[in-house]
């Protein structure tokens, strides 16, 4: 079952609403424009709707028009307030020179501003309120500034943090100043009594889906005397305010929730609201110990908790939470598909890993008590699993065992861990900097002994952390891994090979993208498994040799001298990735890349090479990172290629007397799995993060066998199978909306997947075949 803690994007529809809205759909369907009995019966239903509206919101004056939502609202509002300013300047009258608005608003708010501002040939100066760490409005600021606003925006409460605006103590700022005041009260309706009749607040818009009403309806209340201009012209309904047909399902149902608010025994209490909060609050508290509030829970709507976690980014922790059915959202649901930092947390002056990192929980004032206490025991089980894997501190002395290869990836630079489970040994590749606590609290957590921490050269985007690690974890340093027993790139002086149980790793100098740039090989027995290639050769470019400690003269030499000791088609691990492709194969890159190609089959001799990259390079742009460049990218992802694979697809392919049986491979990480056992479709779990791991067993598999990847909602089982196919495994396919859009309930299907017997340890739980269900 699913838990809904995502209230302030969107709520369920309450029962009584749904009802409402059927009955005019399927009875009172009248138009309440006509004059027939069936519009008379519409047009008292949207009398009484209003009436109570007025009502909850404490107005029983002005102009209350229901509007499609919010944002409709927000627009008429602000078009209403500049139209009325235009006049004033037409008509020669002085008119202040700046539109205000909280710099935590709704972004409905100024975009709206700057349109209608556009639009009507304004060109006022928009500008953002200033907010304090509380989330609260600088009202100083505000003191300051208000004689030269023609219109004030300021919500009633914040949607990402809940914070409660003062709007008593703007009242007290703006009065005398002329300008007029927008509330945007949509996350305060229901939850706070607004009073709209006892404030001077000019415009009020509300949005109904967030109140448990369908999408599609909403409200605006006009204070008497305010300034109007209709959004919307036509035949007259609303008294003119909004032309068009009223969409009466909507406020039947809207009506439907107002009067429960009325009645009072659907929601739950103030009171109880603050104990629900708590409970939830405490469980975070038990499943992460170091969790922060980024909202002061006195001044915050009761049902909203922000939160960030050292050290746990917001995808791994909606991840986490989606694994164990709770539906909570990164900052804003608008937002929440971009992996941008809530602009809400910055303008607040949050440190930048709490804005980044944040995780919204908004419950409804409708659920039930014991869905409360359900998701905290599922948040409590979210922290198990994170320290059962070893993303967290963890009494537990048997933690899961890591994978030979796990890779870490930040902004498109990756590092690498090398750990062999026999000897406990590892060595960490091309450590960086914003993953030093996560590496220490993940080789403390297995307790490994680190052999060396190696860089492939020294970096120009970014300084080692190498030693920042090492002087982290002195406790698992290796004797020879010590500093003053290392070289600058961290190898054991006097080494030739590092030994972990039956691995060993060695090295190569290939200069060129720097004069010490070197690859790691690591070898099973007398076999290579994969090396480590820092920037020599990337997917999709070579690494610039432009920097001053470059050696391009080397560069042509140095890539011949990798081919002739990893080969053509050796897995090849770099040290940036910039578009997920994981892991590469000269042999890959040399189609991709006719400088590699020209240069390993002879056409092209060094120095034409060295002459033809120079070229390349030239202009090279920084990264969409904002990170050096480190290679002039001359093929880029082919991320329009559609790997994606629907639900009958996927039943075609395991269908009846198909052949070859499609591998099945769950690459959600190990935390999420434990989660929801129960969703696992396939005989594989290979998380992402050990990808490259299993990547030369699929390359292997007969070219006809169907590899399908599937994730939480497709993003990530899309990167495996475009990485797959890069490598020349063609029918690799992504489950498309992933778990998320699996249907509940029909046959058992991983019976029709292939098993594979060969495949290699993973940090995956074992898999229950036969709990599934399509
Ligand atoms: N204002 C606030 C504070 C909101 O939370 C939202 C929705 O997220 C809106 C405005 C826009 O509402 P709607 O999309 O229903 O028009």
């Amino acid at each position: 079952m699913e838990i809904y803690l995502d209230a302030n994007a969107t709520t369920p529809v309450l029962p009584q609403a749904r009802d409402a809205a059927l009955s005019v759909m399927a009875d009172a369907f009248g138009n309440p424009s006509s004059i027939h009995g069936s519009g008379l019966k519409a047009r008292a239903r949207l009398d009484e709707v209003r009436a109570t509206a007025r009502r909850v919101l404490g107005a029983p004056g002005g102009r209350l028009v229901f509007t499609s939502g919010a944002t409709e609202g927000i627009q008429t509002a602000v078009l209403s307030a500049l139209t009325a300013l235009r006049q004033r300047r037409d008509a020669g009258q002085p008119i202040p020179p700046r539109l205000l608005y909280g710099a935590t608003e709704h972004k409905a708010v100024p975009e709206a501003l700057k349109h209608w501002n556009a639009l009507l040939g304004l060109g006022l100066e928009v500008v953002a309120i200033p907010v304090g760490l509380d989330g609260r409005h600088d009202l100083a600021w505000l003191r300051e500034q208000v004689r030269s606003a023609g219109l004030v925006c300021t919500m009633a409460a914040n949607n990402e943090t809940g914070v409660i605006s003062d709007l008593d103590g703007i009242a007290e700022v703006l009065r005398g100043s002329g300008a007029l005041w927008l509330v945007d009260g949509v996350q305060a309706l229901g939850k706070l009594p607004l009073q709209l009749g006892e404030r001077a607040i000019d415009y009020a818009p509300f949005s109904g889906h967030k109140l448990y009403a369908p999408k599609g309806i909403g409200m605006l209340y006009v204070r008497e005397g305010a300034p109007f201009t209709p959004l919307m012209a036509g035949g007259g309904q609303e008294g003119a305010l909004r032309s068009g047909t009223e969409n009466m399902a909507g406020i039947a149902a809207l009506g439907a929730v107002l009067d429960a608010l009325e009645q009072g025994s659907t929601f739950a209490s103030l009171s109880q609201l603050v104990d629900r909060r708590q409970r939830l609050a405490d469980a975070l508290r038990d499943a992460f110990p170091e969790v922060v509030f980024n909202a002061p829970f006195d001044i915050s709507l009761p049902t909203t908790l922000n939160v960030s976690v050292p050290g746990l980014a917001a995808k791994l922790l909606l991840d986490l939470f989606d694994a164990a059915g709770l539906r909570v959202s990164g900052g804003s649901a608008c937002g929440a598909s971009k992996a941008a930092p809530s602009y809400v947390l910055q303008a607040m002056g949050l440190p930048a890993w709490r804005a980044a990192s944040a995780v919204r929980l908004s419950f409804g004032a409708a659920d039930a008590d014991a869905t409360l206490d359900e998701a905290c025991r599922r948040v409590r089980a979210c922290g198990e699993s994170l320290r059962a894997t070893c993303q967290m501190p963890s009494p537990n002395d048997t933690p899961q065992a890591p994978d030979l290869l796990t890779r870490f990836s930040v902004d498109g630079a990756c590092c690498y861990v090398v750990a062999d489970v026999g000897s406990r040994r590892c060595v960490i590749v091309d450590p960086l900097p914003e993953l030093t606590g996560t590496l220490t609290q993940w080789l403390r957590c297995r307790g490994l002994t680190l052999a060396a921490v190696l860089d492939t050269h020294s970096h120009g985007d970014h300084a080692s952390s190498a030693q920042a690690l090492r002087d982290a974890v002195p406790e698992l340093l290796a004797e020879d891994a010590r500093q003053g027993q290392v070289d600058p790139l961290g190898w054991p002086s006097g080494a030739e090979v590092i030994a972990l149980g039956a691995y060993r790793l060695s090295r190569l100098e290939v200069p060129g993208h720097t004069e010490d740039s070197t690859a790691y090989l690591l070898h099973a027995g007398g076999e290579l498994v994969a090396t480590f290639v820092g920037d020599t050769v990337m997917p999709g470019a070579l690494g610039r040799s432009d920097f001053p400690q470059s050696a391009p003269a080397a560069f042509a030499s140095s890539l011949k001298t990798l081919e002739r000791n990893v080969g053509l088609g050796g897995l090849l691990l770099p040290g940036h990735d910039y578009d997920d492709r994981f892991a590469t194969t000269l042999a890959v890159e040399c189609e991709a890349q006719p400088l590699l190609d020209g240069v390993l089959k002879g056409r092209l001799s060094a120095e034409a090479f060295a002459i033809e990259k120079g070229v390349l390079e030239r202009d090279l742009a920084p990264t969409e990172y904002q990170t050096m460049a480190c290679g002039a990218r001359v093929a880029c992802a082919r991320s329009a290629e559609r790997v994606e694979l629907d639900v009958a697809g996927l039943q075609a392919l395991l269908g009846e007397g198909a052949d070859p049986k499609p591998v099945l491979v769950d690459v959600r990480e190990a935390y999420e799995a434990r989660l929801s056992p129960n969703e696992a479709l396939g005989p594989e779990a290979v998380p992402l993060s050990a990808l490259i791991n299993a990547l030369p067993r699929w390359r292997a598999l007969p070219a006809d066998t169907p590899v399908v990847f599937f994730c939480r909602s497709g993003n990530r089982s899309a990167q495996a199978a475009r990485a797959l196919r890069r490598l020349g495994h063609a029918r690799a396919w992504s489950l498309a909306g992933g778990l998320a859009l699996w249907p509940e309930g029909s046959a058992s299907l991983a019976a029709g997947a292939r098993s594979n017997p060969n495949a290699g340890t993973t940090t995956g739980v074992p898999i229950a075949f036969d709990a599934i269900a399509i």
